[in-house]
C-alpha cells in the first residue's frame, strides 16, 4: 500500500509547483492485477494534481472526503460529470460522515450536478454513497480506517469538523489529522500510537486558529516530532523542520510505503 500527495499546499497555496492537500491510497498488486486506489479528498485543483500523476477519475475506486472546504471537495463536480460523461458513468465510491451527506449536496454540489442529462440527478446518480457513521470506521482494501472527528474551524456559534483518519495498514498505522486545529490534547493518543503521522501544518506570519502552525507544534515532545511529517502548507520559506526534530516538509508527489 502507497500513500501519495498530490499536493502538500493549503488551500490558498499560489506556488506554481505545489497543489491542494489530496492524497492517493493505492494497493501493490501483484501479477497483472490493476491497482485500487481511493482518494482522500478531491479539492479544486484535483483536475490538475491527478494530471500531474497520471491519473484519470475513472483510475480511482473510490473517494474520501475528509470536511467540505473547497480544497478538500472542490473536484468532485468534475469527478462526478467526467465519470458520467466522459468515463462511461464509471463509479466511484463516495465515502465520508453521514453528517456531511446532506451538506455537501444542497450546500455545494446541487448546483451544478443536479440538471445535467435529465433534471432530477442525485448524489447518488453520480457516486456510490456510504454514508458513514464516524465511531464505526471503514474498511478500505485491507486497511481499517478509525473516523476521528476534530475540530477544525471553532466559532462562538458553531464549530466545523473535520474528520481526521487513522488508517491500520499491513504494516504500519497512520494518524492523517486533516484539517484541525492545534490540540495536543485530543491528538496524542493517536500521536502516540501511529507509526507514521501526517499532519496539517499551517507557515506563515498569520496564525489563523483553524490550522495547527508551525510554531505550535514545535513545541510538541520530540518522540512525536520524530515521526511527524508536515503538509497543507503556504509557499511561504520554510523553517528546517528536521533540524527542529520533524521527519519533514512533504513534497508534492511524494510517496510514503505503508506495507
Ligand atoms: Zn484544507
Ligand atoms: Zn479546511
Amino acid at each position: 500500500m502507497k500513500l501519495t500527495f498530490a499536493g502538500t499546499g493549503s488551500a490558498f497555496c499560489m506556488a506554481a509547483d505545489n497543489f491542494q492537500s489530496n492524497m492517493v491510497l493505492e494497493t501493490i498488486p501483484s501479477g497483472d492485477e490493476l491497482p485500487q486506489r481511493l482518494l482522500i479528498d478531491c479539492g479544486s485543483d484535483a483536475r490538475h494534481s491527478l494530471r500531474k500523476l497520471g491519473l484519470m477519475p475513472n483510475d480511482f475506486d473510490a473517494v474520501y472526503v475528509s470536511h467540505l472546504h473547497s480544497d478538500h471537495i472542490g473536484g468532485l463536480e468534475w469527478m462526478a460529470l467526467a465519470n458520467y460523461f466522459v468515463f462511461d458513468g464509471h463509479r466511484v465510491e463516495l465515502i465520508t460522515a453521514e453528517e456531511l451527506i446532506e451538506p455537501l449536496w444542497e450546500h455545494s454540489l446541487r448546483g451544478g450536478l443536479e440538471t445535467s442529462d435529465h433534471g432530477n440527478s442525485k448524489l447518488s446518480s453520480y457516486f456510490d454513497v456510504t454514508a458513514l457513521k464516524p465511531q464505526d470506521g471503514f474498511s478500505w482494501n485491507g486497511v481499517s480506517f478509525d473516523v476521528i472527528p476534530v475540530p477544525h474551524v471553532v466559532t462562538e456559534e458553531k464549530t466545523m469538523l473535520s474528520y481526521a483518519l487513522f488508517g491500520h495498514a499491513k504494516d504500519k498505522s497512520f494518524f492523517l489529522t486533516t484539517d484541525a486545529i492545534f490540540n495536543p490534547e485530543a491528538h496524542m493518543p493517536y500521536y502516540r500510537k501511529a507509526d507514521i503521522i501526517f499532519q496539517d501544518c499551517e507557515l506563515g506570519p498569520r496564525h489563523s486558529g483553524v490550522h495547527a502552525h508551525y510554531d505550535q507544534l514545535v513545541t510538541l515532545p520530540d518522540e512525536i516530532k520524530a515521526k511527524m511529517w508536515l503538509y497543507h502548507y503556504q509557499a511561504y520559506d520554510k523553517p528546517d523542520a528536521k533540524a527542529d526534530g520533524f521527519c519533514g516538509f512533504i513534497n508534492p508527489e511524494q510517496s510514503f510505503d505503508l506495507g
